[in-house]
């Protein structure tokens, strides 16, 4: 019953986003975490866990897409206001490596570093990461293993040959909307166990509705979806992944 990963700040969400909250909140989710993917994003983020405080949390980053947009300088600003504001975080993500939008080696080398300034800076914060992978999913699991990253969240996890791996390090995979559409994701569903998943929408984006946005309640989908490809109970599904998202970024709520 908690959307381990959305993105609440968007464009998409102007003049809705206390709706969306208050519509979470009355079908029942316990808590959003929303992740702030670009430091324009920071204040506005940081204001909606003031204002929905032990309901909205948040995790913070540059998402690896945007690396050709800051220089080094620009990214230790961003860090220097992430540090002020730690205790207003859970988690430091989405990060990791995006080798489906950037192509050329010099930025993919760009873009490793960030990466790695990022766990640097949780386990300086001594928070949980939240990964973002595509088409790079041995290179983020290398370079995860190398800095001995032990509280890893896997956003929309998808190399169905590497999940031993992921759950053998004790790491955690999330399950949004696509699990409708792609037979891979049903797969990772089936092997993975229920313990080591959480829900999560990627909101404002993967609506089940085409041309229609999406929002944290769409978990109730995700976890009915799961339920019958595991062949459990929606009620299992709903409490094992809110108490696996609570526990792995350490919520002060009750469930
Ligand atoms: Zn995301």
């Amino acid at each position: 019953m908690i959307d381990s990963h959305c993105h609440l700040e968007q464009k998409e969400y102007s003049g809705v986003r206390e709706k969306i909250v208050f519509k979470a909140k009355k079908e029942g989710l316990k808590s959003i975490i929303t992740c702030c993917a670009h430091p324009k994003d920071l204040n506005l983020t940081l204001k909606l866990t003031e204002k929905h405080k032990f309901f909205v949390f948040a995790t913070a980053s540059i998402h690896p897409e945007f690396i050709k947009d800051f220089s080094e300088e620009d990214v230790q600003t961003y860090f220097n206001s992430l540090i002020k504001n730690k205790k207003s975080l859970v988690g430091v993500g989405e990060t990791g490596l995006d080798y489906w939008w950037i192509k050329e080696t010099k930025w993919r080398k760009k873009q490793k570093k960030l990466f790695i300034k990022h766990l640097k800076l949780a386990e300086k914060l001594n928070k949980p990461v939240v990964i973002h992978s595509r088409e790079a999913s041995e290179e983020t699991i290398q370079t995860l293993e190398t800095f001995n990253v032990k509280k890893v969240h896997w956003h929309m996890f998808s190399a169905y040959n590497l999940l031993k791996k992921v759950v053998g390090n004790g790491w955690y995979i999330s399950v949004n909307t696509i699990i409708y559409k792609s037979k891979k994701h049903v797969e990772i569903v089936k092997e993975a166990p229920l313990e080591k998943i959480m829900l999560e929408t990627d909101s404002p984006w993967l609506s089940l509705e085409k041309g229609k946005i999406n929002d944290s309640t769409s978990i109730k989908l995700v976890a009915e979806k799961i339920a019958q490809v595991k062949n459990v109970d929606f009620e299992e599904v709903w409490h094992t992944c809110g108490r696996n998202t609570a526990k792995f970024y350490s919520l002060p709520i009750h469930l």
